[in-house]
C-alpha cells in the first residue's frame, strides 16, 4: 500500500465514483503496470499520467475511455470517447443470438447500431463460418469499430439503418442483432454522469424510446429469411412495449429473457416460417 494510492482512493470516492477503489486500483495498475497494493508509489512520471487520469475520472469520464479497452466476454475490444461501452447486460444477447444459430450452416448475421461491434464479434467468435456484417453510422465510432473488427472477418458497413434495409435483397439474413438506443426522452435528462460522457446517438430512442424497435420490426423483417431472427436489447421497462410492437408487426413466438442482473433484457422475435 502506498500514500498515493490511498489519496487516489479517497479523491475518486470524494466525486462519486460508484466503485472508487476498484477503480483507483485499474488506473493505478494501467499507469505503472504495478499492483498497487504491493508497490512503494509512482515515480514522478507515473505521477504526473495518474493525476491527469484522476483527473478525467473525478469529472465522472468512464473508466472504459480511460483504460482505452474494456472486456466482453472472452475477449476485449478497443474503446474510448464517442462509442458506447459495451455492458456486461448485453452479454445475455450475445449467448441469445449464438443459441438460436446452433446447428446452422454459415449463417448470415446482421449487428444494427453495431458500436464497438461486441455482439457481432461475439456471435462471429462462436460461430465459426457465420456472415457477420455490423453496422454503424457514427463516424466517431468507426476508427473503434474497424480497430475491433480488423483480422476477424467481420465486416463493418458505415449506414445509416433507417436506410439500409433498403439496400438488401428479401429473405437475405438468418439473424439481426441489435442493441439500438432505447432511452426515452425523460431518461435522457437524467443520465448517471459516466452515461453523460458516452454518444447521445447510442443511447436516445426518441420519446418514448421505441423509435428503432419500430424501425426493426416493420423494415427489417422483408431482409430476413422465412424462420429468422430479430434479437434485440431493450431497457428493462420495455418488455410489454416491444413484444406488442412485434405481435402487431406480425412477427411470432416473441419472449423476453432476463440479463444476469435478474433485469428484462432482450427480445428473440421470429419471421413467421410461411406467411399465411
Ligand atoms: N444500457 C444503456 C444504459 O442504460 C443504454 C444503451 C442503449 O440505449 N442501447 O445506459
Amino acid at each position: 500500500m502506498n500514500a498515493v494510492f490511498q489519496t487516489l482512493c479517497a479523491r475518486l470516492k470524494a466525486a462519486g465514483v460508484p466503485d472508487a477503489r476498484f477503480d483507483a486500483a485499474q488506473l493505478y495498475r494501467f499507469v505503472t503496470g504495478r499492483d498497487p497494493r504491493l508497490d512503494d508509489g509512482p515515480t514522478p512520471a507515473e505521477a504526473v499520467r495518474l493525476e491527469k487520469l484522476a483527473a478525467r475520472r473525478s469529472a465522472r469520464e468512464p473508466l472504459q475511455y480511460l483504460l482505452g479497452e474494456w472486456d466482453f466476454l472472452d475477449f476485449t475490444l478497443k474503446v474510448g470517447p464517442g462509442v458506447l461501452c459495451p455492458r456486461a447486460d448485453t452479454e445475455v444477447v450475445c449467448e441469445s443470438a449464438i443459441a438460436l444459430l446452433q446447428g446452422g450452416q454459415a449463417p448470415v448475421v446482421l449487428d444494427l447500431c453495431a458500436g464497438t461491434g461486441c455482439l457481432g464479434l461475439g456471435i462471429a467468435r462462436s460461430c465459426p463460418g457465420a456472415q457477420v456484417t455490423c453496422v454503424e453510422k457514427s463516424e466517431a465510432v468507426w476508427p473503434y469499430l474497424t480497430a475491433n473488427t480488423t483480422g476477424t472477418g467481420v465486416r463493418a458497413v458505415q449506414a445509416d439503418v433507417f436506410r439500409w434495409y433498403q439496400t438488401l435483397p428479401p429473405d437475405s439474413v438468418d439473424l439481426i442483432v441489435s442493441n439500438p438506443p432505447y432511452l426515452t426522452a425523460a431518461e435522457m435528462k437524467a443520465l448517471m454522469p459516466e452515461t453523460a460522457h458516452e454518444p447521445a446517438m447510442a443511447l436516445d430512442g426518441g420519446a418514448d424510446g421505441l423509435d428503432f424497435y419500430r424501425l426493426l420490426c416493420s423494415r427489417y423483417g422483408t431482409v430476413l429469411r422465412p424462420g429468422g431472427w430479430l434479437v434485440l436489447e431493450i431497457g428493462c421497462a420495455q418488455a410489454q412495449e416491444v413484444l406488442a410492437l412485434g405481435a402487431a408487426y406480425g412477427w411470432q413466438k416473441g419472449s423476453c429473457r432476463k440479463d444476469y442482473g435478474g433485469n428484462d433484457r432482450v427480445i428473440q422475435l421470429q419471421k413467421p416460417l410461411q406467411t399465411t
